[in-house]
């Protein structure tokens, strides 16, 4: 009797504990509950305020789920939406195809970015970009969708703005390309005759000036002159539109940097003289020699000069050579001119650009010296810059390799 009351007592002692582990295994089911129940909620908060639109529709695109965001872009509220297929706000003209896709979705696990546009209810129709994923349920089966939407009008829009600048700017290189074919086929046209124009008029002063009257002579001369200016100008074409065409090459030699600039100051002496302007030239350079094309780096320092010679009506010109770093060569042409307005400085070596646009321009020139030189410069791996003062003057600065083959 007492073993049995023994026994009775141990299993209610084991009852006990039994209980006291239920209830612990209650209290822990309980928490795990809430727990479930707050991530759900979170789940739900994050799914709701998301800034992009979500959606969960089951496999015939019969929404189940949607947020605040998607409601939003359909212009629907969320109670509303739920129920409706989504096939709704396709516009009308793109349901075949929104169709077919949704039927080939069942093959897909996923599809990123589909480009689609939206009919929003009482709304305009918009771009948008739709990510799909599937729901699966257990034992992977396909339960339905989810869908991430995106309103992507500015995008598109950019992306359309981009394409309209790209096509004008293709516009803009044919027109550009066909401006430098038709100056050099006309540059070409036009210096045959006038060479031949140049030559006769030198061979008949040549032979026959002793039989001219002196008024003859003098015609004859300013043919020539104004020949050779014409000239002047159709072989700026010339050389600009190989420029730009890369077809120019450089004649590189060694030679003597400072005896190459003093000759060149020298031929455009008369110019300054005509115009009681000083021309001084300085040479500050340890070793003159350089490698470059001798005949374009005349070239560039012509037009140099000859700019601060003509924008310059009192004063004048210095022309300075320097020594940059070991490897480089600097020269700088400055004068006491009108100087450039710093709005133009830009735009100063671009072709045709003068900063006096009007038809009565005091002073001649087509504005393509500058870029000329500026083209030249850059072939030869060197820079140009200007730095100028309105009504004071202009300082040009060449920098240059001392070996441009390099
Ligand atoms: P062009 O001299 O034939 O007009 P350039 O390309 O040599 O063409 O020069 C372009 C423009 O830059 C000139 O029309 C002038 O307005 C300005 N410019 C160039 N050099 C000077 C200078 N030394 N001083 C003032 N303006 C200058």
């Amino acid at each position: 009797m007492l073993q049995a009351i023994e026994e009775l007592s141990t299993a209610l002692e084991e009852l006990r504990v039994a209980e006291e582990e239920l209830h612990q295994q209650n209290e822990q089911l309980h928490i795990a509950n809430q727990q479930v129940a707050l991530e759900r909620q979170r789940y739900q908060e994050l799914f709701d305020f998301a800034p992009d639109g979500y959606l969960v529709t089951n496999t015939e695109g019969k929404i189940l789920e949607v947020n605040q965001a998607a409601a939003q872009l359909l212009n629907i509220s969320k109670n509303f939406l739920v129920g409706k297929a989504l096939i709704n706000f396709i516009p009308e003209e793109e349901r075949r195809a929104f169709r077919n896709q949704l039927l080939q979705l069942s093959q897909m696990q996923r599809i990123q970015e589909w480009e689609i546009r939206l009919q929003p209810r009482k709304g305009n129709i918009f771009d948008a970009s739709l990510s799909v994923a599937t729901v699966l349920a257990s034992q992977d089966k396909l339960q339905g969708w989810r869908w991430l939407v995106r309103d992507i009008t500015s995008r598109k829009q950019a992306e359309e703005k981009l394409r309209l600048i790209q096509q004008e700017n293709l516009e803009l290189q044919e027109t550009a390309a066909i401006k430098t074919q038709m100056m050099s086929v006309l540059s070409h046209e036009l210096r045959t005759p006038l060479n031949s124009i140049l030559g006769f008029s030198q061979l008949l002063l040549h032979r026959y000036y002793n039989l001219f009257p002196p008024e003859l002579r003098d015609m004859i001369e300013r043919i020539t002159r104004s020949g050779k200016h014409l000239l002047g100008l159709i072989e700026n074409m010339l050389d600009f539109s190989k420029l730009e065409r890369d077809r120019l090459e450089l004649n590189i030699q060694e030679f003597n940097l400072v005896e190459l600039v003093t000759a060149t100051t020298e031929e455009v002496r008369c110019l300054a003289e005509q115009k009681n302007l000083t021309l001084v030239l300085h040479a500050n350079i340890e070793n003159p020699r350089v490698v470059n094309d001798s005949v374009r780096l005349r070239q560039i320092l012509v037009n140099l000069v000859s700019n601060a010679i003509k924008f310059t009506d009192t004063g004048g010109v210095f022309v300075e050579v320097q020594q940059g770093n070991q490897d480089q060569v600097v020269l700088m042409v400055k004068d006491t001119g009108i100087g450039i307005p710093e709005s133009e400085l830009a735009h100063i070596f671009q072709e045709f650009w003068q900063v006096d646009k009007s038809t009565t321009r005091k002073y001649g020139g087509i504005g393509l010296g500058l870029a000329i030189a500026d083209k030249l410069v850059r072939l030869m791996k060197g820079t140009i810059t200007v730095e100028s003062n309105l009504g004071e003057g202009s300082t040009f600065r060449v920098l240059l390799p001392r070996n441009v083959s390099h």
